[in-house]
C-alpha cells in the first residue's frame, strides 16, 4: 500500500468535499476527520502537504454571486474572500492539535519558471523540516485565464513533483477511474491499477463528473502523467466519507497510478536527459574521485566554468581530459562559480557577499554519465 509506505505524501481535496453545497460554508465535521487522518500520517513520521481547493466556492456565496460559471473577475474576487475563510478553518483545526499550519499560494509560473520553482521548492522543504503543515492553493486572485493551472489536480501534481513526494492522493467525488461513465453505463468497471497511461486510459478520462470543482477526470489523468513521470504514486479516491485516508488504507475502492521509478531516480533521469546543458564545469582529480564515491562537487575541485548558466541550470561536468563525467543542477551562476572555484566552501560568503550552498552541485542533483562521453558540447565552449 503506497500510502502507508510513502515518505512524503501530498493530499488534494476538492471543493465538492470541503464546501457544503447547501450552506456554502466549510464542511467542518468532515474536515475534522480529514485533519485527524493527516495527523496520523505525520505521527508515523510521514511528511504531509495538503493542497486544498474551496476558495472560490466559499467566497462566491458570501459575495452573493449567482450559481453557474463565473466571469474571471468574479472568480478572482470570490477567491480573495474565500481563501481567507479557508485558511482560517485550517488554522483553527490544526492549531487546536498543536500543528503549525502554513499557507502557500502558487501560480502556474511558480512551477514553470526555474527560479520561482526553485524558490517554491526550497520554501516547502523548509516548512516540512520545521514541522509545519503546508496548505497550498492556486493564487486565484492574480491568476489570469491563460496563466493558471485552473484545477487543483494538476497543481497538486506539480507540488508533488516539486517536493519530490512519493505519493499523491486526489480526494474527490469519484471513487476512481472507470472504464465508462458509471452514471450512464451500469457495466462500467473501476480500474484499480494503471501501470501505463495509454491512449485507452486517456479516453476513459474524456468526461467530467463533478459540478462543483473544475478538475474532472481529464485533469486527473493529466495530473497522473506529471506524478508518475516524477516517480510518484498517484491515487484517485472518493473523499466524501469521514476519515477518507483511513478508509483508503483499509482497502476502500480507488485507482492507483504506478510510477516506473522512485522520485530520486526520476529526477536523475531528467537531469541526465537534459538535451542541451547550459554550460560546463571542469574539475580536478580530487573532485573526480569524490564524484565517483557518490559525493557532492565542491567549489574547491572546480578549475573552470564554461558557457552561460544560472543557478538551477543543468550543466555538464568534465574531467581535465575532457570527458563528460557527470551532469547536475548547479547552485551558482557562471560568474559566481568562476569567483568561488578553487576556494573552500567556508570562503563563499566572503567572496560573493551572500551565503549560498556549500556545494557547487549537491550529490542529490548530480548524476554520473555512464559511460563518460568525450568532448565538450558546443554549448560549453568558451563564448558559446
Ligand atoms: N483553486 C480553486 C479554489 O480554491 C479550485 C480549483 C479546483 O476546483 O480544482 O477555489
Amino acid at each position: 500500500m503506497p500510502l502507508r509506505q510513502a515518505r512524503r505524501i501530498v493530499v488534494k481535496v476538492g471543493s465538492a468535499l470541503l464546501v457544503d453545497g447547501d450552506s456554502g460554508r466549510v464542511n467542518r465535521s468532515w474536515l475534522e476527520t480529514l485533519v485527524a487522518d493527516l495527523l496520523r500520517l505525520r505521527s508515523r513520521g510521514q511528511k504531509v502537504i495538503l493542497v486544498s481547493s474551496g476558495a472560490i466556492a466559499l467566497g462566491r456565496r458570501r459575495l452573493g454571486l449567482k450559481p453557474g460559471p463565473l466571469r474571471l473577475e468574479d472568480s478572482q474576487a470570490a477567491a480573495a474572500v474565500g481563501q481567507i475563510r479557508l485558511a482560517h478553518a485550517y488554522k483553527e483545526l490544526l492549531e487546536a492539535q498543536d500543528v503549525t499550519v502554513a499557507q502557500v499560494l502558487l501560480t502556474l509560473e511558480d512551477s514553470e519558471r526555474r527560479r520561482r520553482y526553485l524558490n517554491a521548492r526550497a520554501t516547502l522543504e523548509s516548512l516540512l523540516e520545521l514541522g509545519a503543515l503546508p496548505v497550498i492553493n492556486e493564487n486565484d486572485t492574480v491568476a489570469t485565464a491563460e496563466i493558471r493551472y485552473g484545477d487543483n489536480d494538476r497543481l497538486a501534481a506539480r507540488v508533488a513533483q516539486m517536493s519530490s513526494a512519493d505519493c499523491l492522493v486526489l480526494l474527490s467525488d469519484v471513487a476512481g477511474l472507470y472504464s465508462a461513465d458509471p452514471n450512464e453505463d451500469p457495466a462500467a468497471q473501476l480500474i484499480r491499477e494503471v501501470r501505463q497511461i495509454t491512449p485507452q486510459i486517456e479516453a476513459m478520462g474524456g468526461r467530467s463528473t463533478s459540478g462543483v470543482g473544475s478538475g474532472g477526470m481529464r485533469a486527473k489523468i493529466q495530473a497522473a502523467r506529471i506524478a508518475v513521470a516524477a516517480g510518484c504514486h498517484m491515487c484517485i479516491a472518493a473523499g466524501a466519507h469521514a476519515h477518507p485516508l483511513r478508509r483508503l488504507e483499509e482497502g476502500a475502492d480507488c485507482t492507483w497510478f504506478l510510477p516506473s521509478a522512485t522520485p530520486a531516480a526520476a529526477r536523475k533521469q531528467w537531469i541526465a536527459g537534459t538535451l542541451r546543458p547550459a554550460g560546463a564545469l571542469v574539475i580536478d582529480g580530487g573532485a573526480l574521485r569524490a564524484l565517483l564515491d557518490g559525493r557532492s562537487l565542491l567549489p574547491a575541485g572546480v578549475t573552470a566554468a564554461r558557457g552561460r548558466f544560472d543557478r538551477g541550470d543543468t550543466v555538464s561536468v568534465f574531467t581535465a581530459e575532457g570527458a563528460e563525467i557527470a551532469r547536475g543542477i548547479v547552485a551558482y551562476s557562471d560568474a559566481d562559480a568562476a569567483r568561488i572555484m578553487g576556494r573552500r566552501s567556508s570562503e563563499i560568503a566572503e567572496l560573493l557577499g551572500f551565503r549560498g550552498r556549500d556545494e557547487m552541485i549537491h550529490r542529490d542533483d548530480l548524476v554520473l554519465m555512464q559511460p563518460p562521453r568525450a568532448g565538450l558540447p558546443a554549448s560549453a565552449q568558451p563564448n558559446a
